[in-house]
């Protein structure tokens, strides 16, 4: 007589979620998600309204740094890679290209819907049952407990996986609202943080005007020691943009212990001191702002954000105006609000995990996803670690004897 299969529940429909119900063996085990919106994936669709960046092209030794912690990911991102995700990619009908930027992206004409439902179509194709408007309530005695509609349901589930997301954006489902849960079975949750997001800026009401809604490009910005090139826009608010998002865990530690955060800004990363330097001494004939502007190509954006820090005589002094722009001071003083950051910290400490996500207190229940607390930045890390996460869990589970 065949014995009954395993049931696995999984508890949420977003990337790492849909990832696992793609890949798990479902002649093994009766497999059903649950996910309490209409439709799954809505945060995977909003990821993609400003170009559904899937993953990153860099190689693997870059790539697994990109994470804090680094270590936890590297045993998912071995087993499935950004070259594997870009082949299970194709394989479901999903072509991509490489961006400028080395990010990758579906080639054009393909919509992040149309991601979506192919991904949707490979779990309908495996068999996994999709129950939507099931919220997960928690636990009672052995039981998950969901609402459909008013109607609670009972669970008993062989194995379950829990793939709530993180808490920003909660228009997409993602609310973080499970932490008691888990906390009530003495687990270990770490507090919510934005991350890759804006950050505050007390400016001066007269440079608002001059600066608000205009990029810096070309630049470096630096806080506690960690360095990234790129770019970032200044807004009424602060701060925010490609470069500065990968100094979120730098920031975020000044702010949480110090209320406020350093970030220094080289306007000129590809030149050093002395050959600015000598851009000054070269051109002594010149007004200063025509040497900053003609001769060292800096913005008005970067000319008024250096006389707003500066006095008439510091103006007039090479070597000050060369320090500030190589490392231009800014004094950032609070997050943006959680609900519209890319991504959050904190959730599942992952203390409370074994190298299979499985929780150590909770033997047969795994979370994966933005729910456990790691930080990435954005460039498609994000989308990966989930999908590898997914993928190297539910092999994982395939190959385990019954
Ligand atoms: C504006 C924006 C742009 C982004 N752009 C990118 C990008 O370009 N590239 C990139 O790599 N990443 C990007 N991200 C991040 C990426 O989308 C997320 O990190 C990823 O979707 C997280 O996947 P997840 O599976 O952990 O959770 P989610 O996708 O958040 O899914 C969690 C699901 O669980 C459901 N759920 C929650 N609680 C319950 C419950 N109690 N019962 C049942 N279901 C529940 C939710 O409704 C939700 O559908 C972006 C995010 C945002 C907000």
């Amino acid at each position: 007589m065949n014995t009954p299969k395993k049931t696995i529940s999984i508890i949420g429909g977003g990337a790492s979620a849909l990832m696992f119900a793609c890949s798990i063996d479902t002649g093994k085990y009766d497999v059903t998600l649950y996910e309490k919106n209409k439709t799954l994936g809505r945060k995977f669709l909003v990821a993609g309204d400003g170009g559904l960046n899937l993953t990153h092209s860099e190689n693997s030794d870059q790539f697994s740094k990109r994470y804090t912690p680094f270590d936890f990911l590297l045993p998912s991102l071995n087993h499935f890679s950004n070259i594997d995700f870009i082949n299970w990619l194709e394989s479901i009908g999903i072509q991509t290209f490489v961006g400028t930027s080395k990010r990758v992206f579906p080639k054009k004409g393909i919509k992040p819907i149309d991601v979506l439902n192919a991904i949707i179509a490979k779990i309908t194709d495996n068999n996994v049952t999709i129950k939507t408007e099931f919220t997960w309530l928690g636990f009672k005695n052995k039981d998950l407990v969901f609402d459909n509609l008013g109607t609670k349901h009972l669970i008993n589930s062989g194995l379950t996986v829990f793939a709530l997301g993180g808490a920003s954006w909660k228009i997409t489902g993602s609310v973080g609202d499970w932490s008691n849960c888990f906390s009530e079975k003495d687990i270990i949750i770490n507090p919510f943080y934005p991350s890759n997001c804006a950050y505050k800026i007390n400016w001066d009401e007269s440079i608002l005007k001059l600066i608000s809604g205009k990029p810096l490009k070309n630049s470096s910005f630096t806080c506690n020691n960690k360095t990234i090139k790129g770019e970032a826009v200044l807004t009424n608010f602060g701060i925010e943009g490609s470069g500065i998002y990968p100094l979120s865990p730098e920031i975020r530690a000044q702010l949480i212990t110090n209320k406020l955060a350093k970030l220094y800004i080289d306007f000129k990363p590809d030149l050093s001191q002395v050959e600015i330097l000598k851009r000054f001494e070269s051109n002594f004939n010149l007004s200063m702002k025509d040497i900053l502007s003609k001769r060292l190509n800096l913005t008005d954006v970067q000319i008024s954000l250096i006389k707003n820090i500066t006095t008439k005589d510091d103006y007039l002094n090479a070597e000050f105006l060369c320090l500030l722009i190589k490392s231009f001071p800014l004094e950032l003083i609070d997050f943006a609000d959680i609900d519209e950051a890319i991504s959050t910290v904190g959730g599942i400490s992952l203390n409370e995990i074994n190298e299979t996500f499985e929780l150590n207190k909770l033997p047969n229940h795994y979370c994966l996803g933005e729910m456990l607390d790691f930080d990435a930045p954005t460039g498609g890390y994000l989308l990966q670690a989930c999908f590898s996460m997914g993928k190297f869990l539910a092999n994982n589970l395939n190959e385990f004897k019954q």
